[in-house]
């Protein structure tokens, strides 16, 4: 019997993965030249599909990255000479701190409470910080930040760039790119695909800054620095030779995703996790670690389970359904659950049920 992945990543295949996959094989793409005009259609294509997707301005760069841990490091080495500043809403927001600190800047940071939400009139960004780091949801916690309260902070920090990390969030959340700088997230978790594959959308704005150091003789980093990817970019091409199936399975989950419409995909995503929360409220053993509806995720759900979730799991694994483990220290006290576009209603009503029948 073949499972079904509520982990929040990897997680379920999207539906038409495998068909895709299969694609791939036959149609040679496993031995495609990165450097021929087939790898940059693809390129092209995914950077118009996103861009229609998700309403990002034409002039926004669109660059393949490895992961959405090498984002950060990419983030922080191109945007920040000295300081950075971080909220920090779970272990994603603080490996993004950590990440800056590894690399020798000064970072500061803000850890928000997660039982009290957040509140952005708390939060005092220093004068210097360069760049505002956000984890728009972050995966250990199940946190979200409305991005109504990530303008409010960039319009209070008009010097600062802001960068998103979307990895888990993507591409249910709604931004106005005009009003941030470097979003990025990587495709094993909203987009369905195995790993290995990492997007970074950054604005004009962070390119320049790129720029600017470089003036300055700062170092970027080597090959995936902004200004060689840029380079690179120019002719829809990588400078390394980057995961080509993943590139092409994007393109094709992209296609789809734009067939379906984003409004539809975010509505779906809206009513099941409705579904799940009104679930686990209505129950005595399962909690939301999150209180206030406003920040509960939408996306990576985490509950915590009353006498363990070790048992709980056991028993979903046994009927088909993986749901994922707390994060960390909390690995046998929450239960993680992930709400993807390859997630049917009927997987998370099948969930629902499974949890009740447990209980
Ligand atoms: C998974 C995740 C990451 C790390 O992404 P990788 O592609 O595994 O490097 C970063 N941030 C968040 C919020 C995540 O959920």
């Amino acid at each position: 019997m073949k499972s079904t992945y509520f982990t929040v990543g990897p997680s379920q295949i999207y539906p038409t993965v495998p068909e895709y996959a299969r694609q791939a094989l036959e149609s040679d793409i496993f031995s495609l030249n990165h450097r021929g005009a087939q790898f940059q259609d693809i390129y092209a294509s995914i950077s118009r599909k996103l861009k229609e997707l998700l309403s990002i301005p034409e002039e926004y760069a669109v660059f393949f990255l490895s992961s959405g841990t090498e984002a950060m490091e990419r983030i922080i080495e191109n945007t920040v000479e000295k300081n950075s500043f971080h909220i920090v809403t779970g272990t994603f927001g603080d490996r993004f701190f950590q990440t800056a600190k590894e690399v020798g800047r000064n970072a500061s940071q803000y850890v928000v409470d997660i039982e009290k939400g957040f509140d952005e009139h708390c939060i005092s960004v220093p004068k210097d910080a360069e760049l505002i780091a956000v984890t728009q949801n972050d995966t250990s916690t199940g946190m979200q930040i409305p991005m109504e309260a990530v303008y409010k902070i960039g319009e209070q920090n008009p010097n600062a760039l802001i960068a998103v990390d979307t990895v888990s969030s993507m591409p249910y959340v709604d931004i106005d790119y005009s009003r941030v700088d470097a979003v990025f997230f990587s495709v094993q978790k909203g987009f369905g695909m195995p790993a290995g594959l990492g997007v970074l959308i950054l604005s004009p704005r962070a390119m320049k800054k790129a720029d600017e150091l470089h003036q300055k003789g700062v170092t970027l980093g080597s090959y995936h620095n902004f200004l060689n990817l840029k380079k690179y970019a120019q002719k829809q091409q990588t400078p390394d030779t980057p995961n080509v199936f993943a590139i092409y399975l994007l393109d094709c989950v992209l296609g789809d995703f734009l067939q379906d419409g984003i409004q539809a995909i975010r509505e779906q995503t809206e009513e099941k996790a409705k579904l799940l929360y009104d679930f686990f409220a209505a129950t005595e053993t399962f909690k939301p670690l999150v209180k206030d509806k406003v920040y509960q995720s939408q996306t990576t759900l985490v509950i915590s389970v009353e006498g363990g979730s070790e048992q709980l799991q056991k028993d979903l694994k046994a009927k088909g359904i993986i749901v994922g483990s707390g994060y960390g220290e909390h690995k046998n006290d929450h239960i993680r659950i992930a709400n993807f576009p390859a997630h049917s209603r009927e997987n998370v009503e099948l969930l629902i049920e499974a949890i009740q029948t447990y209980q």
